[in-house]
């Protein structure tokens, strides 16, 4: 994939959405399971410490109903059957003297809190609770101190070992759990995304395919009537609407064309009358042939236009046969090698033997016989002129290829239309009519012109169109 899709795909909406989607999802899901996870780990500690406090009374009744070493005996038992690294016993008078201990090897930073002792004495029931930390053996537990007569106090202790293993696997499980939905939530907003943008990618096809000059297409309208149907139908609305505006506006371009064409001519012929009647030498004769020149030159102007109209609404009769290319361009190359002399230009035409076209040979001449004339007017003298034609994807294209004055990289979508002529060929005779038709004569037969420039170095214009069904050379 190239840099520029990938970077378009990046900030294509679709993608935006489907990563906004994604974040949202899994930073709730996140949430919830950080949530989940503080509860679990408060409610774990906090059984270990019911655990520990329901120890103290049974002990308390032990000693009551039997004697220290029955007590002693018991502890002893239960430290064995659980492991001294999960559970210890001490009992400690109240000066704070360890009175009895289990074995507490694997508890090294035992201490003796006084304060607790005097508070477990003081409050007969109520066990004082401690965190205990070894970090250098990495060992956690939960310490409590209760009173389990007057003269002895109960410090027991139990590792929170089991507690924490099973919070690991709980975050191996939750970061797994998180995974696996960001997983699902990407695959689900692209679904989403591609489904909501659908409709906005149905619009802008029915706008690239109208700006092509498709202007019978139109959005489809969905049966959901949602957002986007309600786009289409203001979008197909809007069409509609722009077509006849604009279809008025040609009719009326065309009938004007049409009805300056009658007197126009009628002019034409009186002025060949008295061109005819005068003395060609006299003033009145010049006046006349000039008044001739004006007349030929706007009845040019008008049957083009005329002529661009009916080709682009396909009202032109054309008589399309299967055509040899190359020999119909090698013509006009030859008609133009005089005037690119004199210009001092080199004129090459090189074409390979290209299978023919369907087409109207006067109409594909006229063509070319313009894009030839405009390669030779645009480029300067001492500059070259390039025609080449070659066979591609079932098209004949043909390339005219010239080192001229080039176009502005913005005026490159403006030069087929009607009466566009750049800046810098006001001063060259023309009026902007040559490429629109031409354009429209080789849309008329299925196949388009396209044109590349760089200012000042030249352009390149060049005419595809499809190679001819069913025919052989
Ligand atoms: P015109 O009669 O003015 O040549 P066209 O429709 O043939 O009208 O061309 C429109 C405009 O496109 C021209 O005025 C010119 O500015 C530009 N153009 C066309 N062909 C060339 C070319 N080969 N090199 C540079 N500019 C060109």
């Amino acid at each position: 994939m190239s840099s520029k899709s990938s970077r378009s795909i990046f900030r294509s909406l679709s993608f935006r959405l489907n990563l906004t989607y994604a974040a949202c999802s899994v930073i709730s899901m996140a949430a919830v399971l950080v949530i989940c996870y503080l509860f679990l780990e408060g409610s774990l500690r906090r059984r270990t410490d019911v655990y520990l406090a329901q120890e103290v009374p049974e002990y308390r009744a032990l000693l009551e109903s039997q004697n220290l070493d029955v007590l002693k005996d018991a502890l002893a038992k239960e430290v064995e059957s659980e492991g001294v690294d999960q559970i210890f016993f001490r009992l400690i008078d109240p000066e704070g003297h360890v009175v009895f201990s289990t074995d507490v090897s694997a508890w090294t930073r035992l201490s003796v809190d006084q304060q607790a002792i005097q508070a477990a004495l003081a409050h007969v029931g109520k066990p004082i609770f401690f965190g205990y930390h070894d970090e250098e053996h990495d060992v956690q537990g939960r310490i409590a101190y209760g009173a389990i007569s007057d003269e002895l106090v109960l410090q027991l202790g139990e590792s929170l070992e089991g507690v924490h293993t099973l919070l690991r696997q709980f975050r191996i499980v939750f970061a797994a759990a998180t995974l696996a939905f960001l997983i699902c939530s990407l695959f689900a907003g692209a679904y989403m995304a591609r489904r909501a943008l659908a409709g906005v990618q149905r619009v802008t096809q029915a706008a690239v395919h109208i700006t092509a000059g498709a202007w019978e297409h139109r959005v489809p309208v969905s049966r959901y009537d949602d957002e986007i149907d309600e786009l289409a139908k203001a979008f197909n609305t809007m069409v509609d609407r722009i077509e006849v505006l604009f279809r008025e506006l040609r009719d009326v371009t065309d009938d004007i064309a049409h009805d300056l064409r009658t007197p126009l001519m009628r002019i034409r012929g009186e002025a060949e009358m008295a061109l005819r009647e005068t003395a060609p030498a006299s003033f009145d004769g010049e006046r006349c042939g000039s008044v001739l020149e004006e007349c030929d030159g706007m009845l040019h102007f008008i049957n083009t236009m005329l002529e661009i109209s009916q080709t682009e609404a396909g009202a032109a009769p054309m008589e399309r046969s299967a055509l040899a290319l190359a020999p119909l361009v090698e013509d006009v190359c030859e008609l133009f090698r005089p005037v690119a002399e004199d210009k001092t230009l080199t004129l090459s035409c090189a074409l390979e033997a290209l299978p023919p076209v369907s087409g109207e040979a006067s109409r594909l001449n006229r063509v070319f016989v313009h894009l030839l004339d405009n390669a030779v007017k645009y480029t300067p003298p001492g500059g070259a002129v390039c025609v080449t034609g070659r066979q591609e994807d079932g098209e004949v294209v043909v390339e005219i290829r010239d080192t001229g004055i080039g176009i502005r990289a913005d005026a490159l979508d403006s030069v087929f239309n009607r009466f566009y002529r750049a800046d810098g060929s006001r001063s060259t005779a023309g009026n902007g009519l040559g490429l629109s038709l031409a354009r429209a004569i080789v849309r008329a037969h299925e196949g388009d012109i396209n044109v590349s420039s760089v200012e000042g170095e030249g352009s390149c214009f060049e005419v595809r169109l499809p190679i001819a069904a069913d025919v052989k050379l």
